[in-house]
Order: structure tokens, then C-alpha cells, then sequence
């Protein structure tokens, strides 16, 4: 995409509302614009960032026996007084009537919808294990909406929902989803802990919220310092034994503020980190709390019908964009790794009234297109500083800087964004480095 053309709003100053440096940074770069309280139009610089978070968690989902479906925003009130908590969840549902006086609600959250989905359809232990999964936007009318899209009320989710015939079962999707949001995080440039959470109804240990570290966090955290160095699975098999993974993951001391044991944190002594976490995923087995009010019953091998058990798991897509550059920015802007940039490249021309640098740069442009890598080609007449600024603002993995003093000699600048290392290197070495 030529900068000429391309819709991407910047700001020069830093915009006053907003109070913590992803929010500053996402309004700065063009990324996002508010609608209203804690709702957010992204435009196409977010947006696209946005589409490849929830990408990279698709493939992670699908890769761990996930299967994708799309419920509806909207749903009816009816599903959510079978399980009781049309009236528990209270104000930060958002509630709505259709013009024939039936009671709708935007969904917060989908256990009553998928569960209705599951009881009218499957009946036997049989065609158990099932977990499927959605994005969706979602709606809570939170107290205090902030930090941009970290605590929206609009918001994107993926939201996984497991079912099994018997506990045994639901132990192997809950280890399934731990392992699959390991990788989803490691991939997205993160490094996120799981930690222990409110278990809810049923006690027991299987919820685990997954943080990252950042001092803007909402959450406060504490954890054994070796936890931060685990490895992630590589070539997991999902179909085979996970627990000695989640086991390891588990084994040392990590617990959110909510949670956290003092005198554990005492005996730890100068191997316990205190610090600030954002909670980007939460995964949870609630066993039968809704298959029962709900009716969702399949026949077993041995016992009859019994409620099926279920999980459900979700993950903060567009939370997540925030947390990314919460977690990777410097004083002049944003690092996206190279998972989730809105462009690989962006190509730089230092001087566009230079016939051999229009004509170095349209060639770059051309064949970098060609081979599928994605560049923002800055063909605008700003002055090289303000070229610059944006670039690094914007955060884009690799800059390609061509000036008519390099193309003399033969050679174009690559600078790395992460790190700032710059290399003079010849056009055509330098595509095979982006293209390969
Ligand atoms: P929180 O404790 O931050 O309010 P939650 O526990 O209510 O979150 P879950 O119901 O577990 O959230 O939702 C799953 C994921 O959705 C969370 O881990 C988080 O990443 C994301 N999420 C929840 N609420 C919001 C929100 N208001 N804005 C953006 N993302 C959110
Ligand atoms: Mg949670």
C-alpha cells in the first residue's frame, strides 16, 4: 500500500485521554478511533493487526482439535433465565427488547447459546469429545472502561467451549486449550504466565488465567521466577499424553492478586517476582453447571444419561492488541513482532522528485509485492524526519530507507525496528533477505 493512498490518521501530539502508552500509541498510529465510552472503530492500520491476533489464535485453536463456528451477537433472554443468570449477571448486561416485546440481551459471553446448541443436537457419549470455538464481539457494560481497547465495553473474544462424557475427559480438552495458549502467546511475541484463578462453583484447580507481565496491568501477580523461563511445547501432539506439559507449567508458584498465598510468597524469599500482569486469556472447567438447569444430557457407556461436562475458555483478541504494545514499544513508538505487523516492510523514499530513487523504490515496491511480502511504501514528499517518525511510530518490523547518495553506490539502508541495527546492502540482497 502506497502512503499516499493508505487511510492512516496520525497524530502529532499525544492525545489527552489517553493514560497508558498502548492506548497513546493506538490513537497516534492511526489504529483505532472512539465511537463512544469503551467502543472503538479500527481503522485499517488496527484492524489489520487485528485480523492476524485473531488469526494466529485460529490456527492454534484448529491445531488442537478446535473446531470454528459463529454464534450471533444477540441472543435471547430466554436461555439465560433457564441457567439463572439472566438475573446474577447484572448491570454490565446489556439488555434489549424487539418490537414484539421479547427480552434480548448482547452477549457477554456464550455458555447458555452453545450449550442449547449442544443438547439439540448430540446425544451420546459417542460423539464426545467436542470442543468448538468462536470470535465474536462481545458486550459488558463495564463500571469503568479505560485504557483504550484494554478495558472496552465492545470487545473481541475467542471463546473455546469443551465437552466430555466424564471428568477424565474434561481434564484432556481443559490440558488441550492450557497447551494451545501457551503456543498462541509464544507466537504473538509474548510471554505469558498461567496462573492460578478463581475456580468457581466446583473448587478444584482447573482455571488458570494467563498474564503478562506489563507495569500498566490491572492485575497484580506473583510467581516463582523460574516460571518465566519455561519452555513452550514444540510439535505438540494434541492426541497424546499433555499433563506432563501442564504438570511442569504447573508445578511452581504462580497466583494473581485475587489468589495469592503470603506465606508461599514468604518461603520463596528472593526467587518470588511481585509485578503487574494483564490477563489476555482465562481458561476454566465448570463441570455441569450448565448442562444441568439447560437439559444438555447424553448417554454414557455405563450409566445412563448424565449431563455432559464442560469448560470454556476464552481469549482477549482485541485486548490483546494493546497487550502486544503494552509489552513491546520504546520512546519513539511501537515493535510489532513480525507475527502480527499490519506490514512487514516500510519502504522509505528520501527523496520522491529523484528520478532513480522513484524508480529504485517502485521496483522494490513491485517485487516485494509479487512475492507476497506485505510493505508500506512512504511515496509521500514529507521531509526525511517526518518519514522517519512515522515509521518508527507505526512500529513496522523492517525499514527500507532509499536515498539518492545510497542508490550511487549501489546500496539501499535496512534498519531493524526492534534494536534499531541499520545495514547498507545492495537492492537485490536485500530482497532476498525480506522475501526469504
Ligand atoms: P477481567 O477480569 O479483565 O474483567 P474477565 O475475567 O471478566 O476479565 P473472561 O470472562 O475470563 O474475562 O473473558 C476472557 C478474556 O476476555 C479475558 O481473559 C480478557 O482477555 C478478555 N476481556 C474480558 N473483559 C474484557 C474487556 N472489558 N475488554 C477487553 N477484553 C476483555
Ligand atoms: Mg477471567
Amino acid at each position: 500500500m502506497r502512503r499516499s493512498r493508505v487511510f492512516m490518521p496520525t497524530l502529532k501530539e499525544n492525545p489527552a485521554e489517553a493514560q497508558i502508552v498502548s492506548h497513546r500509541l493506538m490513537l497516534r498510529a492511526g489504529m483505532i478511533r472512539q465511537a463512544s465510552a469503551g467502543i472503538y472503530s479500527w481503522l485499517p492500520l488496527g484492524f489489520r493487526v487485528l485480523q492476524k491476533i485473531e488469526q494466529v489464535v485460529r490456527e492454534e485453536q484448529d491445531k488442537a482439535g478446535c473446531q470454528e463456528l459463529l454464534m450471533p451477537t444477540m441472543q435471547p433472554a430466554e436461555l439465560w433465565r433457564e441457567s439463572g443468570r439472566y438475573d446474577d449477571y447484572g448491570k454490565e448486561m446489556l439488555r434489549i427488547r424487539d418490537r414484539h416485546e421479547r427480552d434480548m440481551l448482547f452477549g457477554p459471553t456464550n455458555e447458555e447459546l452453545i450449550t442449547d446448541i449442544f443438547r439439540n443436537s448430540v446425544r451420546s457419549y459417542r460423539e464426545l469429545p467436542k470442543l468448538l470455538y468462536h470470535v465474536q464481539w462481545k458486550f459488558r457494560d463495564e463500571v469503568r472502561p479505560r485504557f483504550g481497547v484494554m478495558r472496552g465495553r465492545e470487545f473481541l473474544m475467542k471463546d473455546s467451549y469443551s465437552f466430555d462424557i466424564d471428568f477424565a475427559g474434561a481434564v484432556r480438552s481443559y490440558n488441550k486449550m492450557f497447551v494451545a495458549y501457551l503456543r498462541t502467546f509464544r507466537r504473538l511475541g509474548l510471554k505469558a504466565i498461567p496462573m492460578k484463578a478463581e475456580s468457581g462453583p466446583i473448587g478444584g484447580d482447573m482455571s488458570h488465567e494467563f498474564i503478562i507481565l506489563a507495569d500498566t496491568g490491572e492485575t497484580g501477580v506473583f510467581c516463582h521466577r523460574d516460571v518465566l523461563e519455561f519452555p513452550v511445547p514444540e510439535n505438540v501432539d494434541y492426541e497424546g499424553d499433555l499433563q506432563p506439559i501442564v504438570d511442569k507449567w504447573t508445578s511452581l508458584y504462580a497466583a494473581t492478586d485475587d489468589m495469592h498465598d503470603k506465606s508461599k510468597e514468604v518461603e520463596l524469599g528472593d526467587q518470588l517476582v511481585t509485578a503487574r500482569g494483564i490477563e489476555v486469556g482465562h481458561i476454566f472447567y465448570f463441570g455441569t453447571k450448565y448442562s444441568k438447569p439447560l437439559g444438555a444430557m447424553v448417554t454414557s457407556a455405563e450409566d445412563g444419561e448424565v449431563p455432559v461436562e464442560m469448560g470454556s475458555y476464552g481469549i482477549g483478541v482485541s485486548r490483546l492488541v494493546g497487550g502486544i504494545i503494552e509489552a513491546s514499544h520504546d520512546d519513539a513508538g511501537i515493535i510489532w513482532p513480525e507475527s502480527v505487523a499490519p506490514y512487514k516492510v516500510g519502504l522509505i523514499n528520501l527523496k520522491t522528485d529523484d528520478a532513480a530513487c522513484r524508480q529504485a523504490c517502485d521496483e522494490l515496491y513491485a517485487k516485494l509485492q509479487t512475492a507476497g511480502v506485505e510493505v508500506l511504501y512512504d511515496d509521500t514528499d514529507e521531509r526525511a524526519g517526518v518519514k522517519f517518525a512515522e515509521m518508527d511510530l507505526i512500529g513496522l518490523p523492517w525499514q527500507l530507507v532509499v536515498g539518492p547518495r545510497g542508490l550511487k553506490s549501489g546500496v539501499v539502508e535496512l534498519k531493524r525496528r526492534a534494536g534499531g541495527e541499520r545495514q547498507e546492502i545492495s537492492p537485490e540482497s536485500v530482497l532476498a533477505r525480506l522475501i526469504g
